[in-house]
């Protein structure tokens, strides 16, 4: 075998899957099709779950010093600092659960960086997969010719037109495009119609920014916007001619909504863009993938370490399956809302009025940010079990004070103890650390972040034995 995974795609949340498999003690190499990183400007931020998925790994201060430039970038693109659904600015942050503003290149060297000491093999691009009983192999075209890989596990995180997901045999089912949407950074000479919705479509414009939103049709074109294309598609909107000087860090997007079937057939599996694409919308495709590596990561590398049978890797799509789906109905409900004409116009106004209601304000921010989503596990257990759990503050029965983050840098379960429960710590196995605690209930942190116990010692013992073996 050549590595213990082979992660196809150093994305996003390939690089941070590989950096995540290190962690757990595995050789996991990176293939990737483009010789440089890309430099496209597509996220301009990631959710809580995926911020909190970060810190919890020391990327803390790298996001804060991120966040103020992209947070200044985003008010001035959209003309607000609030959080929107379907662009109704009015979602009020979470003070406890912040999000982060970072633009998309500037992530992944971060996580380029973070990910150091995994072989990542640029200008490789797979070609074809075959797979064995105890193992796959990826056929890989390189300038030296044709390569191949040969691993335990093949993990596609090569994005929504990746390759693996048919190569494997997923399904992909799910609904077309409603919507398209090209946009850029634009120089416009003279006069420029007012931003906002028009019979025909959507005309965004704030700051430097400016494109349309319109019914999606056939044969979209592909490549950088024009500036002719752009012109063209604001007269169509708006019925007035603007003269497009100039479009820089274009953008073409659609709205299509799907999902695969699974995440796992036999030894090849999905994580990212590859497993499921939607509108972007509310900016949650990183959330979601980054918190499948995040889910993945650690349960793939327990299998190959051959600590946990390969049954645990069943709980990756019936974890992270729903979270898709979740994310594929917010947006296609955002989409509805962005779809042009008067009947849509009263809606928006109305969910508008709903969302100045302080508790329909939240469910909107819980709904882009997936906090209140929970697990299902195999063990009967009530909240917070199965939530990802928020940073926390812990003090130790000298009053020194940590943050949970502080314990989970290692990759490792955490059992934090109350002082009731301190006898329960000889239950911890070796993957798991134990924290004493004074300020807090007992808990038990699964690798992910997520809560797996609170309560008894026999609940306790089965939580372990689920996750940890
Ligand atoms: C305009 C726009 C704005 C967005 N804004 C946001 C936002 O604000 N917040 C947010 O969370 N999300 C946002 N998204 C979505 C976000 O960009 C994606 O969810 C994210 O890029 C997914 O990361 P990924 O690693 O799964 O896939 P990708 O980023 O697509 O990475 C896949 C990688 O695989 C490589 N690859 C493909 N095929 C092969 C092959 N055969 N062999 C080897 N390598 C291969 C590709 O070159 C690429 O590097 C936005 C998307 C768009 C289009």
């Amino acid at each position: 075998m050549d590595a213990d995974v082979v992660v196809v795609g150093a994305g996003p949340v390939g690089l941070f899957l590989a950096a995540e498999l290190r962690l757990g003690g595995i050789r996991p190499v990176v293939v990737e099709r483009l010789e440089q990183p890309a430099a496209e400007r597509k996220a301009r931020g990631i959710g809580v779950l995926a911020t909190e998925a970060l810190t919890r790994r020391g990327l803390g201060p790298q996001l804060a010093a991120a966040h103020e430039e992209g947070m200044r970038d985003f008010a001035r693109d959209h003309g607000s600092s609030l959080g929107h659904f379907a662009n109704i600015h009015k979602i009020l942050p979470d003070e406890d659960r912040p999000r982060t503003h970072i633009w998309q290149p500037e992530l992944e060297r971060l996580l380029a960086d973070h990910a150091v000491g995994v072989p990542v093999h640029r200008a490789h691009r797979v070609s074809a997969i075959e797979s064995e009983v105890d193992g796959v192999t990826a056929i890989v075209d390189t300038p030296q010719g044709e390569q191949r890989f040969s691993a335990a596990y093949l993990v596609g995180c090569d994005g929504g037109r990746g390759k693996v997901r048919s190569l494997a045999g997923f399904g992909f089912p799910g609904t077309p495009p409603l919507l398209r949407t090209i946009a850029g950074q634009v120089r416009f000479e003279g006069p420029v119609p007012p931003a906002g919705r028009y019979p025909g479509g959507t005309f965004l414009h704030g700051g430097s920014m400016a494109g349309v939103t319109e019914s999606a049709r056939d044969g979209e074109p592909g490549g950088p916007v024009t500036p002719a294309e752009l012109a063209a598609a604001i007269r169509r909107v708006t019925g007035e001619d603007v003269v497009v000087a100039q479009v820089r860090d274009s953008r073409r997007f659609a709205d299509q909504a799907r999902q695969a079937d699974d995440y796992r057939r036999g030894r090849v599996l999905l994580a990212g863009d590859a497993a499921h694409v939607h509108s972007p919308s509310g900016g949650q495709g990183l959330n979601l993938g980054l918190l499948d590596a995040a889910n993945l990561g650690w349960k793939l590398a327990a299998v190959v370490r051959g600590e946990m049978p390969e049954t645990l890797l069943d709980s990756y799509f019936r974890e992270r399956g729903p979270a898709g789906a979740a994310v594929l109905r917010n947006t296609r409900a955002q989409s509805a809302l962005l779809a042009p004409g008067p009947h849509v116009d009263a809606l928006r106004e109305i969910v508008g009025e709903l969302m100045d209601l302080p508790q329909a304000n939240r469910y909107f921010s819980d709904l882009l940010s997936g906090v209140r989503e929970r697990y299902e596990f195999p063990y009967p257990a009530e909240e917070p079990v199965g939530l990802h759990s928020p940073e926390k503050s812990l003090v130790d029965d000298d009053g020194r004070i940590t943050r949970l983050s502080d314990h989970t840098r290692t990759g490792r379960g955490v059992l934090v103890l109350d002082p009731e429960s301190r006898d329960l710590a000889a239950l911890a196995p070796k993957r798991v650390e134990v924290v004493p605690v004074t300020n807090t209930e007992s808990f038990l942190l699964r690798p992910d972040g997520v809560i797996a116990w609170t309560g008894g010692e026999a609940e306790l013992k089965g939580a372990l034995d689920t996750w940890f073996g």
